[in-house]
């Protein structure tokens, strides 16, 4: 379907089963590629002309889609432009567009011996999901290396610049979780320079440790956050002194939480929790996301149960 104005070629009824690294999902409505920001531009306002919701999609690789699909339009970034900005000394700026894959960026940065974001090799999502959910892994982060962001507001549809701190990153989390109205069109980051083959080498290390690791069936990537430890949480390890070996880093991994609640290789049609790694629930083939939801509230009731702690999502649900 073209939209006569602007030249939009805005889709109808697109699987979303093709867009999401879970291969689930019903129907988009509508389903937009945007190239470049004035598309992005075009497509906000042509849902918002039709008073239809809109949700930005980068890879697809965090989300998992109602079966029911999306009664809206779904705007998929695309967009591919990585540059160097300034060179200095030992640091060097890099602005990165949202649509770019990070395993393209981190390409780009080994080619110019830039080293900082060797971690993210096999991170499935592109550079607008990663910093929107502040992508992390072996203990670093996306925002370890944003200086700027640049967002369009689709309340205005204006442009603007968000520095680190008004990016309010923490763990997995920032401001574009909580302020929906914010796209990010595109990054700036600072690197190091490094030595290329280090870096080359400190990417492969990444890739074998992931794929001896994590199960090769379609998911999202962790389902649950870690658990972050609170002050008043210092009676769990009286009751449960095995988790003890968590107090220096106050963080519990959710993969183990899982496990000690026997759940690991639990099923229920064909999405099962992985038994590579407990906290990925794995679409066997054929999986509806109905599956995997029930999956996630046996989880969270079990693990409120046993350790009275409870499990934050990581993955972002759409269930509209
Ligand atoms: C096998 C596997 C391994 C993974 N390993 C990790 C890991 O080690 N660490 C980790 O943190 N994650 C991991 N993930 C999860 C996922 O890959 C990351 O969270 C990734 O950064 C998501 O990016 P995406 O482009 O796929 O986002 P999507 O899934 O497309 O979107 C995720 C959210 O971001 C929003 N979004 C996307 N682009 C923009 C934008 N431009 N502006 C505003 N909002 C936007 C979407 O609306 C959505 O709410 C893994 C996933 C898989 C499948």
């Amino acid at each position: 379907m073209i939209n006569k104005n602007k030249n939009l070629k805005i889709l109808r009824n697109v699987s979303l089963k093709d867009y999401t690294t879970y291969k689930i999902g019903g129907l988009a409505k509508y389903f937009f590629i945007a190239e470049n920001n004035e598309d992005l531009i075009e497509a906000i306002k042509w849902a918002k002309d039709k008073k239809i919701p809109f949700f930005i999609l980068g890879n697809g690789s965090n989300v998992l889609f109602s079966d029911k699909g999306f009664n809206g339009l779904i705007i998929k970034i695309k967009t591919s432009k990585i540059e160097i900005l300034k060179n200095k000394n030992n640091k060097c700026d890099v602005l990165s567009e949202a649509g770019v894959n990070l395993s393209d960026l981190i390409n780009f940065l080994t080619e110019n011996n830039l080293e900082g974001l060797e971690w993210a090799a096999g991170i499935p999502g592109n550079v607008g999901g990663a910093v929107y959910g502040n992508a992390s892994a072996f203990g670093k982060k996306m925002s370890d290396f944003v200086k700027e962001v640049e967002v369009l507001d689709t309340n205005n549809l204006k442009q603007k610049k968000l520095s680190l701190k008004q990016c309010q990153f923490s763990a997995k989390n920032s401001i574009f979780k909580k302020k929906k109205n914010l796209v990010i069109l595109s990054v700036i980051f600072s690197f190091k320079k490094g030595n290329k083959e280090e870096i080359k080498k400190r990417v492969k290390e990444c890739l074998i440790y992931r794929a001896k690791n994590h199960p090769n069936y379609p998911s999202a990537g962790c389902v649950f956050k870690n658990y972050i430890l609170k002050k008043n949480d210092e009676k769990i390890f009286k009751k449960f002194p095995e988790l003890n070996i968590f107090k220096k880093n106050r963080t519990i991994p959710a993969a183990y939480l899982i496990e000690k609640c026997n759940l690991k290789g639990k099923q229920i049609g064909k999405a099962k929790i992985s038994e590579k790694h407990s906290n990925f629930f794995v679409n066997l083939g054929g999986a509806k996301a109905k599956d995997i939801l029930k999956l996630i509230d046996l989880t969270k009731k079990e693990v409120k149960n046993k350790f009275n702690i409870a499990l934050e999502g990581e993955i972002i649900v759409i269930n509209t």
